[in-house]
């Protein structure tokens, strides 16, 4: 009998079957003949049977040639940083795909010479935010604080509450970014209170500017006290305001988040906030203000190395003008409807033997902003082991493990994606 390892086609055989060659074009030729690779590596290890290689190649091909792929979110947090924040909306996305080829994104098309890039995307956030003469777009918040902190404070004193030394995630905190471009601050108060009178006696001819903080993902209560942006107006300094979330306009269901129309009525000089949160765009950091204060910032060399890409700016502009965005509408959710969806959900994994039970929950906005607000949600609940096998799963399913349930959270899942979130299920049961 012939050793079955001269059985296994040879590499040059397996890249001409037709599949394979249409999945080398789609994805390249590396990862096409790793697959291959591995296959043949199966079958002369006897794991699977010569004739099963292609078979075994197309199996083990990606949908993409990105490693980043779609994940159900399940989590019931809407901001999820680790899962890449705002979801956009299908505006945004149609834009991001127009803007993906050769572009008009510095050109002016009438005049045929070099245009302002990103003047359409600063335009529709000036004409939602009536209220600041201009605004700049950076890479991120953090990119944006410290456009600012460079551009007014540099060499100077940024005066700053100890109760809004935040640190935002992965161990990054905004006083040692601030502190790395080269400002120095000034804190007052104490970790619970400050007064009016602690940021009068903090101020000097070296004041660059004050700054007050949002804690976007913690809450202090008991003993507190802050400064509203309202008392900070008429201390004879800038005041830059960092929102954390993005909400352009104060929002109804979240009454405590700050936005940027209101910050600037109340006499903020300069706004800033991430794209990605609760405005439910792209990622950017969004700075808005006052025409002189908001020019320095753009004119300043950093600026150049903070500039963001014309998808962005395309994702962007669609998502200030467009309609509304996912995460918009998950902070509208009626619970009685995702209470329907998780039923049906329940009730099509009990037709096939799961033991699935639909319950209420509460989900939350995230670490983008609303500290401490429980968003009123469904979720169904599986047997705890579901929960990493669903993480694994094509495609994967984030869900939250509570009192060893795994809990399909509904709130940060479109209702069109209840179907794959089913097939999800029953693919790894
Ligand atoms: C999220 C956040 C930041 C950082 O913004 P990124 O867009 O993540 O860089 C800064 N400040 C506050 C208050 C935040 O909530």
């Amino acid at each position: 009998m012939a050793d079955p390892r001269q059985l296994v086609p040879g590499t040059d055989r397996v890249l001409a079957d037709p599949e394979v060659a249409a999945a080398t074009a789609r994805l390249g030729h590396q990862l096409v003949k790793h697959a291959v690779h591995a296959a043949q590596e199966r079958a002369r290890n006897g794991e699977i049977e010569p004739a099963r290689v292609v078979a075994e190649t197309l199996a083990a091909l990606p949908d993409s040639a990105s490693s980043i792929r779609p994940v159900l979110n399940a989590t019931g947090v809407l901001l999820h940083t680790n899962l890449g924040r705002a979801p956009l909306s299908d505006a945004a996305i149609h834009a991001l795909r127009e803007a993906a080829g050769t572009t008009n994104v510095e050109l002016d098309l009438h005049t045929g010479r070099r245009g302002p890039r990103g003047a359409a995307a600063i335009a529709a956030l000036l004409a939602a935010v009536p209220g600041a003469e201009a605004a700049h777009v950076v890479n991120n918040g953090a990119a944006a604080l410290s456009l600012a902190a460079t551009a007014l404070a540099q060499g100077r004193e940024i005066v700053l509450a100890r109760g809004e030394m935040v640190e935002i995630g992965d161990g990054f905190r905004i006083p040692e970014l601030l502190s790395a471009t080269g400002a120095r601050l000034r804190e007052v108060g104490t970790t619970n209170r400050v007064r009016l009178d602690d940021y009068r006696q903090a101020l000097n001819t070296n004041t660059g500017f004050v700054l007050k903080v949002h804690p976007s993902n913690f809450v202090i209560s008991g003993f507190t006290a802050s400064v509203p942006v309202s008392a900070l107006r008429d201390l004879g300094v800038p005041v830059v305001v960092d929102i954390g979330s993005g909400l352009l306009h104060p929002h109804p269901v979240l009454p405590q988040e700050p936005d940027a129309t209101t910050t600037l009525a109340d006499g903020a000089d300069l706004v800033i906030a991430s794209g990605d949160k609760l405005l439910g765009g792209p990622q950017a950091g969004l700075l808005l203000g006052g025409r002189e204060l908001v020019h320095r910032l753009r004119r300043h060399p950093l600026a150049r190395a903070m500039r963001v890409d014309k998808l962005t700016l395309a994702a962007l502009e669609a998502t200030v003008r467009g309609p509304s965005t996912p995460t918009a509408r998950q902070l509208q959710q009626d619970q009685a409807d995702l209470l329907r969806r998780a039923e049906r959900l329940a009730d099509a994994l009990n037709a096939v033997g799961i033991p699935a039970s639909a319950q209420c929950s509460e989900a939350t906005v995230g670490g983008g902003g609303a500290p401490g607000i429980a968003l009123r949600s469904a979720a169904v609940a599986l047997p705890e082991r579901f929960a990493k096998l669903l993480r694994e799963g094509r495609p994967p399913v984030l869900a939250r493990t509570e009192r060893d349930r795994c809990l399909l959270d509904l709130a940060a899942l479109a209702p069109e994606h209840d179907d794959d979130l089913r097939h999800a299920v029953l693919a790894v049961d």
